[in-house]
């Protein structure tokens, strides 16, 4: 999986047209390669892992620590300028995508260093038309939300203000991006229409907008459907510890209410049992097993007209179909007012 999200990163690398400039316009400067220079250096988890790939490790751990202006215990950058100038970038097949666009692109309020030679020459953007203006960006966009759920901690965390989480730069053509906003923004009913119709208009999803999807759900108190879109994170993601976990706990979210339910009711705790059955129910409408045990607590509370449609439900299940009914059949041979015998 993060092994065919870096080739995607090459392809679009090898892909991006970004304006041609003649001869070598940086020269012997370096100031965008300083940690006081280039202030707006934003580099995610999947580029550094581009270049772990194909620089090695020591290579993507220090430009993380660059890029996260880390300092040591005096308080000194650890990295004043990249580790990887080395008198002109010593990556430059494998730099960052944020190396590649500076210069030739300016977000509006903000400055080029001091005697860059693309100063005048550059495109000034309003970041909300970042992803129209600068090539690239809109597709880099999905590749760093799949990856951001697979980035080892030290690189999801050394990536400074990382591309994959910035509310700020959400893209609003975007309806996964989209769907970020309203669930950072707590609107969830919103998050989840957004989500739906991008499975709409593509059902197989992705890992990312499953794993989104089961978290909506939770959030929106819908255990059972979290269990279903976590499984489907799961499956496009095995290994992705977050959507198992998240898989665990909805599983148990869906399970407990049942298993308490029926706790109650060995204990005969009446009115507890009925409150967790019911919840388990709501959760799982089609469990014969949680509408009979209901059913049974209902009719022990002396509440026998929520009881008998609890029964016909449950006789609608197979496995619960032959208890239910002789239930219902002692119900009709009692006394309507009374106890089913
Ligand atoms: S990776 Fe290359 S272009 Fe980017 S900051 Fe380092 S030396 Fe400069
Ligand atoms: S892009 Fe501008 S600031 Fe960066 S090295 Fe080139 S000339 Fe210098």
């Amino acid at each position: 999986m993060s092994q065919d999200l870096l080739l995607q990163l090459e392809r679009l690398y090898a892909e991006q047209q970004l304006p041609a400039v003649e001869g070598n316009p940086c020269q012997s400067c370096f100031a965008c390669c300083t940690a006081t220079g280039h202030l707006t250096h934003r580099i995610s988890a999947l580029e550094l892992a581009y270049v772990g790939w194909k620089v090695g490790p020591w290579a993507a751990e220090s430009l993380a620590s660059y890029a996260a202006r880390e300092r040591n215990e005096e308080g000194r950058l650890v990295f004043e300028h990249c580790p990887h100038y080395q008198n002109g970038c010593g990556i430059y097949d494998h730099r960052p995508f944020s190396c590649r666009v500076f210069g030739h692109f300016r977000e509006r309020g903000t400055e080029l260093p001091g005697g860059c030679s693309f100063q005048g020459r550059e495109t000034e953007f309003a970041r909300q038309d970042y992803y129209q203006v600068v090539p690239g960006a809109r597709a880099l966009r999905p590749l760093l939300r799949e990856f951001s759920l697979l980035a080892r901690p030290r690189h999801a965390q050394a990536a400074g203000p990382g591309q994959e989480a910035s509310l700020d730069w959400l893209d609003q053509d975007d309806p996964v991006d989209r769907a970020l906003g309203h669930l950072a923004g707590g609107h969830y009913d919103q998050a989840l229409s957004e989500l739906l119709a991008q499975l709409e208009r593509q059902p197989e999803g992705s890992g990312f907008v499953w794993h989104t999807l089961g978290l909506v759900y939770g959030l929106l108190d819908r255990p059972a459907l979290a269990v279903e879109a976590f499984g489907r994170a799961v499956t496009l993601m095995p290994d992705q510890a977050d959507c198992l976990a998240q898989l665990g706990t909805s599983l148990m979210l869906t399970t407990a209410p049942g298993m308490l339910g029926y706790g109650h009711l060995l204990l005969e705790e009446w009115n507890q049992a009925a409150a967790q059955l019911a919840r388990a129910l709501e959760i799982e409408p089609e469990n014969g097993f949680y509408a009979l045990r209901l059913a049974s607590a209902r009719l022990a509370l002396g509440q026998r007209q929520q009881a008998i449609p609890l029964l016909e439900l449950a006789a609608g299940f197979e496995p619960t179909r032959h208890l239910a009914l002789a239930q219902l059949q002692s119900c009709a041979k009692s006394e309507p007012t009374g106890p089913c015998a």
